[in-house]
């Protein structure tokens, strides 16, 4: 199983074989989206984290 390298904190992130590009991992070290930017070698850079809605709508709820 390839080993990748996150970029948040160094950590060997295991991913798949056939992995893709644009798949997302998270980091079992620091919880860090990962997303696959590059193949053979695997190479893993930081997800854009733009999918948050739910957790911004549950904030609204508090006022
Ligand atoms: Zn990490």
């Amino acid at each position: 199983m390839p080993l990748a390298a996150c970029p948040e904190c160094d950590a060997e992130v295991h991913v798949d074989e056939d992995v893709d590009k644009g798949e997302l991992f998270t980091c079992e070290e620091c919880d860090a989206k990962l997303v696959v930017v590059g193949l053979d070698p695997v190479e893993l850079d930081l997800a854009p984290e733009d999918e948050d809605d739910d957790y911004y709508d549950d904030e609204e709820d508090e006022y």
